[in-house]
């Protein structure tokens, strides 16, 4: 099996051997069938055969999601249509989605990994999950949801948003283990702080927080208030999605599947790699995906590769939560908001440039997006209905394309440059 829950235990030298295999097979796949990497191959005068140490890797294309976005719909895929059995999207930074397909052996990869994590934790058939993440376009759902599956657990596919109902089902169905984003913990958090719930009816013990950084005071929060154990996740929809880092159980920090991926960190500046120790751009090659495979993806996220061995055992690489990004992406709600793209559905509605800007409130009961828009004599309608009406349409638009919905505001401009 590709991916098992002893692969974490191997020995370093085997496991390079087995990295080492599964990236020539994975480079000799990509050359036959991707036409982006073909051309990448052809520009750096590279050849697959020749690939022959880990050493060489350096040597290979990075992949960026703006060359993911380029590649809508399919371009991007290795393998024939007629083998995808499942096709996701997620918004990227440039205006067409980036669209991923799985094989039927890629979902049964990306099932074994989640497995995988929650065998980490001792959850089991016994446990009861509650998955609060969004069924829709996105991988993370379904990978947890499959996971639980594989595990034989019982699984409520509760889905993103109807707090009440959550509660209701948290408390009425035994949840044991519940999968959010950390924005959805503080929200629940706060809705059960309101003394009105029968808090002692909880079967909660752990919890997994994923699609956004968890930041240590709030999982100490969540873990007093529901007197439960909470471990960070690690995911892209684009390579494998959650499970492809996952914390330790025994310490804060994450382990790479390095059966199933390649890690590595570079100065997203100088696209140099950096050796273990040094704060970086984590890029992720994949190892076994055949329906989407990617080189030296560069993930945007910051990271450092610990360089020691885990106290637990495990030979996988760990690396700190990740907590940053290189780029100016917003997450929220476990969403990246890109500012291209916000700029390119402004440019869209209002037909006009604006001043504008984005940030995140984040505070004790939520995380909202604000958009903040500056008001030009084309935009500036006397009538109140007609402004109203502007500001519905671009908060529904941006709901619809990016699946968050922002509070919209209307400034004057100079007050978005003074800030
Ligand atoms: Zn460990």
């Amino acid at each position: 099996m590709l991916c098992t829950y002893e692969n974490q235990f191997l020995e370093e030298a085997e496991l390079r051997q087995i990295q080492l295999e599964r990236l020539q097979s994975t480079l000799q796949r990509i050359q036959r069938n991707v036409a982006f990497y073909q051309r990448r191959f052809k520009e750096i005068n590279f050849d697959p055969d020749e690939f022959s140490s880990l050493k060489d890797l350096e040597k290979l294309p990075f992949t960026t999601e703006e060359d993911l976005s380029r590649a809508y719909p399919y371009d991007m895929f290795a393998i024939n249509l007629r083998h995808i059995v499942r096709i996701h999207s997620t918004t990227g930074k440039d205006k067409d989605p980036i669209v991923i397909g799985f094989t039927e052996n890629d979902l049964k990869v990306i099932a074994s990994l989640v497995l995988r994590t929650y065998q980490n934790f001792n959850l089991s058939s016994e446990d009861v999950f509650q998955i609060t993440l969004n069924y829709g376009l996105g991988t993370a759902a379904f990978s947890f949801h499959e996971g639980a599956h594989l595990l034989k657990a019982s699984t409520i596919p509760a889905s993103a948003g109807r707090t009440e109902k959550q509660i209701k089902m948290m408390l009425d169905f035994g949840t044991t283990c519940l999968i959010a984003t950390p924005s959805y913990l503080k929200i629940l958090k706060n809705r059960l702080s309101q003394n009105i719930y029968p808090l002692a009816k909880l079967r909660l013990k752990t919890i997994l927080s994923t699609g956004e950084p968890l930041e240590d005071s709030l999982k100490k929060d969540i873990e007093e208030f529901f007197q439960a154990q909470v471990y960070d996740i690690y995911g892209l929809s684009a390579v494998l999605g959650p499970g492809i880092a996952y914390q330790c159980p025994q310490n804060r920090h994450l382990h790479l599947a390095e059966d199933v991926i390649l890690a590595e960190i570079i100065d997203p500046n100088t696209l140099k790699p950096l050796p273990p120790g040094e704060y970086g751009e984590l890029v992720l090659t994949t190892l076994v995906s055949e329906g989407f495979p990617l080189l030296r993806y560069r993930t945007g996220d910051k990271t450092i590769i610990i360089p020691k061995k885990c106290s637990c055992g495990r030979t996988f690489k760990i690396i700190e939560p990740i907590k940053e990004r290189v780029d100016d992406v917003l997450i929220v709600k476990g969403i990246n908001i890109s500012p291209k793209r916000i700029a390119s559905i402004l440019d869209s509605i209002l037909q006009t440039q604006v001043a504008w800007k984005m940030e995140v409130i984040r505070t004790e009961e939520k995380d909202e997006l604000v958009l903040k828009i500056g008001i030009t004599e084309e935009l500036f309608y006397d009538q109140m209905k007609r402004q109203r009406g502007l500001v519905d349409n671009l908060r529904h638009s941006i709901s619809l394309w990016l699946g968050v919905t922002p509070r919209v505001v209307l400034v004057e401009p100079e007050s978005l440059k003074k800030e």
